[in-house]
């Protein structure tokens, strides 16, 4: 059993509550992602300008960084309702068809990690999203007839943590294609006052800018460590945060000043007392956290990548030098000398 993790929360209804009533509804205040924005509000005047939908977007990016978020921000903003589906969700050929037949012109279809969706369903999909057709077989064998169904003028957005497991054929159908980057510390900031305006929470600046660092660049996950130190204020404080709170609160919750958690440092440790720094391969770090590898990959990877602590080789991951630092280990020592694992 994998242990509970503040970026990946295991009550998932009410992870969903908290995503859904924090969700921006319009760009200004969609906070940061600035060419993406631009991007798509070229996109997007142009699309209503001739009165077509837009083209079909593709999102890529680590989990909680704004993927459904922009998909319903694009929504509004064309006027029109976005249905929300995932990948896994549509079984057969058959579930995407009555999905498609019941949208009408204009419509949007998010797709959540379309990279999951089986191959007889991304077959139909492509001359779906290409010409707006459905090809379906009617029985089977040698009596079965294939047949061309109408489709309305929609548009799929599709979201994504890996864009590499996305068939190219499929990929290729998207006419915009935009990752989403980490989020500065000021940005996310933003995110929680944001936040903490909608769920009617004081909270001082500096205490904004301390839970922004340990955020892990991600508004999701801002959002979460808002929340737990809401709950620790509400118990021990006065009702509001303010920087000695946030502190303890991270404290407790065993957060430290990069954003990691006992479960991070484990994997970290392990990598550099077990195997002497790396690498090692994915499936030995799911192991150290009782997690899917999957889960490594797309939850706990994508940040300790970016702020440098990890390193991905072809034969595996490994720990940085700062990750070394980080953890107080000394470096491991070759022909006498000091030297650095990158
Ligand atoms: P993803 O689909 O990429 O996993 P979501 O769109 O569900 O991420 O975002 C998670 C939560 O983070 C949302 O509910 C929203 O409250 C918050 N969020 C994401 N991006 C932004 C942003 N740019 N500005 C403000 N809040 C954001």
């Amino acid at each position: 059993m994998a242990v509970e993790r503040i970026v990946q929360e295991f009550d998932e209804e009410l992870d969903k509550q908290l995503d859904n009533s924090l969700r921006p509804k319009d760009f200004d205040n969609y906070i940061g992602q600035e060419r993406l924005k631009k991007n798509l509000l070229l996109a997007i005047t142009a699309a209503k300008k001739r009165n077509e939908p837009i083209d079909h977007v593709l999102l890529f990016g680590p989990a909680g960084l704004g993927k459904t978020t922009m998909a319903t921000v694009i929504g509004n903003e064309m006027g029109r309702g976005v249905r929300i589906t995932s990948g896994p969700a549509i079984e057969r050929a058959g579930d995407l068809a009555s999905i498609l037949t019941n949208l009408e012109d204009n419509d949007i279809l998010f797709i959540d990690e379309i990279h999951r969706l089986h191959r007889s369903v991304e077959e139909v999909l492509y001359s779906a999203m290409e010409d707006f057709k459905l090809d379906i077989m009617l029985g089977k064998g040698p009596s079965a007839k294939s047949m061309r169904l109408d489709l309305p003028k929609f548009t799929i957005i599709g979201a994504t943590t890996r864009t590499g497991s996305l068939a190219a054929p499929l990929r290729d159908r998207f006419g915009l294609q935009h990752r989403l980057e980490f989020y500065s510390d000021e940005e996310i900031a933003k995110i929680i006052r944001r936040a903490a305006k909608i769920l009617k929470i004081k909270i001082d600046n500096d205490a904004s800018l301390f839970l922004a660092k340990r955020a892990r660049l991600t508004p999701r996950i801002a959002n979460r460590l808002l929340k737990r130190v809401r709950d620790y204020a509400d118990v021990h404080g006065k009702g509001k945060v303010d920087l000695p709170t946030a502190e303890k609160a991270m404290a407790m919750l065993e957060i430290d000043e990069l954003g990691l958690d006992p479960a991070d440092r484990r994997v970290l440790v392990t990598i550099i007392e077990n195997h002497n720094g790396g690498p090692v391969g994915v499936g030995t770090l799911a192991a150290v956290t009782g997690d899917e590898r999957s889960t490594i990959e797309d939850f706990f990877e994508p940040y300790l990548l970016q702020i440098g602590l990890l390193e991905r080789t072809p034969r595996g991951r490994k720990a940085t030098s700062k990750a070394y630092k980080h953890l107080k280990k000394p470096m491991p020592k070759q022909n006498g000398d000091q030297t650095e694992l990158i």
